[in-house]
């Protein structure tokens, strides 16, 4: 599958460790026209205010691995005890329409895109520090102490896996570094 094309569609591999802002600057970038997100399939259970088929497409563990063995996922990896995986067939499908279609996945899925010579630009989103990383965990009040030393651990390791991109941004800034990442995507002039 060719990630690129031309007319500025094409794929963008979006990852950072959680907390990094990641989610909240690709929020920002789908509001840019012809910029859409990517419908991952996982067997994590739904959050609270997540709809399937928009957030995620919610399967059991049995139907995650029957779409494993039919190949049907570009990429696919565990995450904190869960998987996920990209859709073949909902990124072809946005790319054939000429959209920039966003992947935001964690950084095993990028190594097996790379590995398999998927075209794209890969951003990863780096947080100022791990200080500061521990201090927005601790501030967004969803996770025990438990939990948030256990996603510290997996940023850690995370972070050591910057160098498979092509771009690393530091959100210090929240404004800032989605100005940087569409300037780098030459996506400045659309939209607001
Ligand atoms: P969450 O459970 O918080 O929605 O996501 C956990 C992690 O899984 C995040 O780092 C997210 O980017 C990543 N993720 C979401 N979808 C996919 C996917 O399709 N493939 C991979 N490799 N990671 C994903």
């Amino acid at each position: 599958m060719n990630g690129n094309s031309a007319d500025g569609g094409g794929l963008v591999v979006v990852s950072g460790p959680s907390g990094s802002g990641k989610t909240t600057i690709c929020k920002a970038l789908i509001e840019i026209p012809g910029v859409v997100l990517s419908v991952s399939a996982t067997t994590r259970p739904r959050r609270q205010g997540e709809v399937d088929g928009r957030d995620y497409h919610f399967l059991s563990p049995g139907d995650f691995e029957k779409k494993v063995e039919n190949g049907e996922f570009l990429e696919h990896a565990e995450y904190n005890g869960n998987r996920y995986g990209t859709l073949k067939a909902d990124v072809e499908r946005k790319l054939a329409k000429g959209l920039t279609v966003i992947l935001e996945i964690e950084v095993q899925g990028t190594r097996q895109l790379r590995d398999s010579g998927i075209q794209g630009r890969y951003v990863f989103v780096m947080p100022p520090s791990l200080e500061e990383l521990e201090k927005r965990l601790w501030a967004r009040g969803t996770d025990s102490e438990e939990a948030i030393l256990k996603r510290l651990s997996i940023a850690r390791s995370e972070m050591d896996m910057a160098h498979l991109y092509d771009h690393v941004v530091v959100n210090r800034d929240l404004g800032e570094a989605v100005t940087e990442i569409r300037r780098w995507l030459g996506l400045e002039g659309r939209g607001r």
